[in-house]
């Protein structure tokens, strides 16, 4: 495919560079895709612009309806979508297919019928005289820029709740994963949204900052690191335009001596492996109180060493290669500076044979609280095991980190387990389990791994603003300016 730039429903010649696309599972090049360039960010930006008003006009229920065709279109593609996101991710077929493909359209579902409880919230008389009317508007333009971990399921996360709410949108996923975004807005397009109400630029971090700083992008919404996030910031700040920030994260699993450590070992092994440890949200400090420290670090093991790494398209495979060659190489850069400090490497850690960029799952012991492998986001299946001695001890260290998205609570006691989860400083916590998650629930961080929510109604209160309409239906009280109701 030579087209990576869609508006107004239909692919134009992108003005940026054409560039291979490599399956990281065999370090081949699959596809090619032309870039966008600035001329292709401003044509995105006239198309959006000028649909919005169109699309915001339509009742909440029309809006509704369109977003229900696309879900179901993203059913009866799967198997499409699945080959061109395993292709370019190189994350296994099943779980993309069977697992993501379904979340990603009940995400889409959950965002049409939320849609329509967003307006007209409130009518009434607030102050003598005066009718108040207070409802939402859509932002406008909002453009959606998505990291390459979930391609399509971010591009659902930020189109879906933006578009329900009466928006339209401009993706612009990674380069190394464009084609499930693309391919969503064709099936927008065959599912009838208007022309206009979502496009799709494509290229890097020069596209993204182009669709930023452009005037007529009213909100940006990024899921990306951290660092991505505050020059995304940066370059909002002069529009004053609205950022929505899903970053970074480091996420804790505190293990108390009652818990049920086989369970634990098994879930947390899933969480710290899961798309190959390429997750926000994956387990990657693991704090085991000290009375059963041992028996945690073996049962881990033996767990990451059933971990089945390989070809995405064999059934077998529990995960596939990392996203690309570069990518493994700056994961295994962390766990060679972290063994040459004193770590100590138990299990995996090395590359695999094949030509693929395969890594072994990571089980490390004896790192510093303060050293880069216990603060700093790895993104692939390492996982570091630290010991902590009591309640308090095990949050402080847990919450010792820039970042605050995720963490796990493992612990037969129910009090326990509501007293810690309480003191984490995250946007998530879960009990005696890592990673489920929810179309209903919100999904988002604090501190550095930024604000704004995925998922549940927040989003469409992200994307939208509130209005007053103030009308005077009687003679008010002869007092003028403030009174009180
Ligand atoms: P990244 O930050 O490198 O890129 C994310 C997106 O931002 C890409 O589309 C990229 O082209 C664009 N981008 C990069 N620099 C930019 C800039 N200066 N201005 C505008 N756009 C820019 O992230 P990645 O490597 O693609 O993905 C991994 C990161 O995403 C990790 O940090 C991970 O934690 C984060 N992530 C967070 C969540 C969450 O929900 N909090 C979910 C998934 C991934």
């Amino acid at each position: 495919m030579s087209r990576g730039t869609y508006i107004s429903n239909e692919y134009r010649a992108g003005a940026g560079p054409t560039l291979p696309l490599i399956d990281p599972s065999s370090g081949e090049a699959i596809d090619e895709l032309t870039e966008s360039g600035a001329t292709d960010v401003d044509a995105a930006v006239v198309s959006a612009r000028g649909a919005q008003a169109t699309w915001a006009g339509q009742t909440p229920g029309q809006r509704a309806r369109a977003l229900l065709r696309l879900a179901d279109a993203l059913d009866d593609d799967a198997e499409q979508l699945t080959k061109l996101e395993v292709e370019d991710s190189g994350k296994p077929w099943t779980t993309f297919l069977e697992g993501e493909i379904p979340f990603a359209a009940d995400n889409l579902r959950f965002f049409a019928g939320a849609g329509r409880s967003l307006d007209g919230t409130g009518a009434g008389v607030l102050s003598e005289g005066y009718t108040s009317v207070i409802s939402r508007r859509p932002v406008g333009v909002v453009a959606g820029i998505t990291p390459w971990n979930f391609p399509l399921i971010m591009a659902l996360w930020k189109a879906g709740p933006a578009l329900a709410a009466g928006n339209s949108v401009i993706l612009k996923p990674s380069s190394m994963t464009p084609r499930t975004t693309l391919r969503l807005a064709e099936l927008a397009a065959e599912s009838g949204l208007p022309s206009g109400v979502l496009n799709v630029v494509t290229g890097g971090a020069e596209i993204g900052q182009a669709l930023v700083r452009h005037p007529g992008v009213d909100m940006v919404s990024v899921t990306g690191s951290t660092s991505t996030g505050k020059a995304v910031m940066a370059g909002a700040v002069d529009g004053v335009k609205r950022v929505h920030l899903e970053l970074g994260g480091k996420a804790p699993a505190l293990v108390f001596a009652d818990a049920d450590i086989a369970h634990m070992a098994h879930a947390v092994a899933l969480g710290a492996t899961y798309n190959s440890g390429q997750d926000c949200t994956a387990a990657t400090r693991v704090y085991a109180q000290r009375a059963v420290f041992d028996d945690v670090v073996s049962a881990l093991r033996a767990q990451l060493e059933g971990i089945v790494v390989g070809d995405p398209m064999d059934a077998a495979s529990h995960i596939g290669p990392l996203i690309s060659a570069e990518h493994r190489e700056r994961v295994h850069g962390f766990v060679c500076r972290g063994v040459a400090e004193g770590a100590e490497l138990l299990t995996g850690g090395t590359y695999l044979d094949g030509v693929g960029s395969y890594y072994a799952p990571a089980l490390i012991i004896g790192a510093e609280q303060d050293s880069e492998l216990v603060q700093g986001e790895i993104f692939g299946p390492v996982l570091v095991v630290l010991p902590f001695d009591n309640e308090e001890d095990g949050v402080r260290l847990a919450n010792d980190s820039v970042y605050g998205l995720a963490s796990s609570v493992w612990t037969s006691d129910v009090g326990r387990a509501i007293r810690v989860s309480h003191q984490l400083d995250v946007g998530v916590t879960w009990v005696n389990d890592h990673l489920p998650i929810a179309s209903e629930a919100p999904h988002g961080g604090v501190k550095g791994s930024g604000f704004g929510k995925d998922m549940s109604l927040e989003p469409l209160l992200d994307y939208s603003v509130s209005r007053h309409l103030m009308i005077r239906h009687a003679k008010p009280p002869e007092t003028t300016g403030f009174r009180p109701a």
